[in-house]
């Protein structure tokens, strides 16, 4: 495998530095790296953080946290437009699209210090430099003496993945790291690919005024959700005036004076160009993985992803591989392995907890992990699908409650969409799929409930304050133990 620094690949370089010994050393400052430090420090193991860039990684600096500031501009654009409906005349809102990417870079350079204090403050010794792994125990970085470590983590995250015929040049063609900083808001933009990242950026562009086309390759927006979700995301989307293609294959893609220029072939089989100011190209995200030796130290390497076991074990003793790098065959979930931050968080912490010895909490439950896009609307959801729980055997049985019937949806004037529950024969909540206002803070209470196995009639004796969002979750819950109040 090739050494991206461009000379001898580090595994089988002389080194003539000192070594550092240290208990743990991880691979990559990002959610999971640091959260390894940290649970590791607690732990009382020495820790070495090695980090090319900025600890914090993908989310806090290109991820989560700045999209969600742009979102929440574009949010406030949304409720001024309809401020006039509930009595507050404030005019058409105007975008300053330089101080949207203010605000942006104020939310992370406060939250890259904080984090960077944290560390620092915690005893973690991070080290800047790209880091290679030398042997399945040490972990080697230019110009500085080798880090030699009894435990290993990789957690060198991932990257924005293109199509193999169109070149990223951040104007005309771009990622998401682009579409962070662009000097301005396209007139129009294509965006291809409808997964969590694709739906946020067509909204907050769709918001700044935007003519936005969506792509999708699959036969549905959000194609990793509950089905009936993802028909009300695209009901609402093109309701906004977005055009959305799914079941749509990009053929080709050329620069043009304007902008891009595609060749798509519709579901329908009919051939047709789209062109706009500039592309967005969100079709996943792909594993950092190639040159840091990963395979020479004897870790199995798919796809350039680091294959685990359900406790993040790597196969070579002492060497674990947390976040958006890893895949995890062996379990046979009903979808990839989630990447996500919250993901790379508790895997962080798990594989920290083993290094020490001190294993505190069951492994990762990657069924129930909550998924959340922050889009408009929104989604969120937690376990199973329909389809994922009638796959797996179950008899299912589902309750569906719209926002529609709940006054404070009425209120705030964002009534579309739905609260829908996936329970067993027996009642056991398998899953709660939301699409609509606020659902990315209800997600938790649904995603206590079906982690903790609740039977929906122990739910339905809860009461839920009125008038509340989370009335639906009542109602829903009501119905499944077959005494809907409102039903
Ligand atoms: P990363 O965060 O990618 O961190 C890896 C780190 O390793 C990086 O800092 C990198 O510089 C460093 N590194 C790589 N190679 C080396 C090397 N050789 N030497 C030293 N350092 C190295 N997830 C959510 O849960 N919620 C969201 O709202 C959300 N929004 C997102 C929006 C966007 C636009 C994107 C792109 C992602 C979003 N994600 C979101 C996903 C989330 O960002 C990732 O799942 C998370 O960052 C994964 O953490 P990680 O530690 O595995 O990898
Ligand atoms: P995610 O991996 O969740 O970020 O989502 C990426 C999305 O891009 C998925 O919904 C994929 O189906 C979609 N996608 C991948 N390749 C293509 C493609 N060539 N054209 C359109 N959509 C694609």
């Amino acid at each position: 495998m090739g050494d991206r620094l461009g000379g001898t690949p580090a595994s089988r370089a002389p080194s003539r530095l000192p070594r550092m010994k240290t208990d743990l050393a991880i691979l990559g400052g990002g959610n999971g790296g640091y959260a390894a430090a940290l649970r590791a420090r607690q732990l009382g193991l020495s820790v070495a953080l090695v980090e090319k860039h900025k600890v914090g990684g993908t989310c806090l600096h290109v991820g989560c946290i700045p999209t969600k500031a742009m979102l929440h501009s574009a949010d406030l654009m949304e409720s001024i437009r309809s401020a006039g409906e509930h009595g507050v005349e404030v005019g058409e809102p105007k975008v300053d699209w330089g101080k949207v990417l203010d605000r942006k870079d104020f939310v992370v350079a406060k939250h890259y210090k904080g984090l960077s204090g944290l560390l620092k403050a915690k005893g973690i010794d991070v080290i800047e430099g790209k880091g290679i792994l030398k042997s399945p125990q040490t972990i080697a970085v230019e110009g500085r003496e080798d880090i030699e470590a009894t435990s290993v983590v990789l957690a060198s995250g991932s990257y924005a993945k293109s199509l193999p015929f169109i070149d990223i040049d951040g104007e005309a063609f771009i990622t998401s790291d682009d579409a962070l900083v662009l000097p301005e808001a396209p007139d129009s933009i294509i965006v291809i690919g409808a997964g969590a990242v694709g739906l946020e950026f067509a909204s907050v562009f769709a918001s700044f005024g935007s003519k936005v086309t969506v792509i999708e390759a699959l036969d549905r927006l959000a194609p990793g959700e509950d089905a009936e979700v993802s028909k009300e995301v695209q009901r609402q989307f093109r309701k906004r005036g977005i055009t959305c293609h799914v079941g749509a294959k990009v053929n080709e893609a050329e620069r043009t004076d304007n902008g891009a220029k595609l060749t798509i072939t519709t579901a329908k089989g009919k051939e047709e160009s789209v062109e706009a100011s500039a592309c967005l190209v969100a079709v996943g995200r792909g594993p950092v993985s190639e040159g840091l030796g990963y395979e020479d130290a004897g870790v199995t390497v798919e796809r350039g992803f680091v294959e685990v076991d359900e406790l993040c074990r790597t196969g070579v003793d002492g060497l674990w591989a947390i976040g958006d790098l890893i895949a995890q065959p062996s379990l046979g979930l009903p979808f990839p392995h989630f990447q996500l931050a919250h993901v790379a968080f508790a895997e962080g912490i798990h594989v920290a907890e083993q290094a020490a010895g001190k294993l505190q909490h069951p492994p990762v439950d990657y069924v129930g992990v909550p998924r959340a896009t922050y889009s408009f609307p929104e989604i969120a959801s937690v376990g199973l699908t329909e389809a994922q729980a009638k796959d797996g055997g179950h008899k299912t049985k589902t309750s569906k409650v719209p926002w529609a019937a709940l006054a404070k949806a009425t209120i705030l004037g964002d009534s579309a969409g739905f609260l829908k529950v996936v329970a067993d024969e027996d009642g056991t909540v398998l899953g709660v799929h939301m699409v609509g206002p606020r659902v990315t803070e209800l997600i938790a209470e649904a995603q206590l409930i079906t982690n903790w196995g609740a039977y929906a009639g122990e739910v339905a004796a809860l009461v839920h304050p009125h008038p509340t969002l989370s009335e639906a979750m009542g109602e829903a819950m009501m119905a499944l133990a077959g005494e809907p109040l409102h039903g």
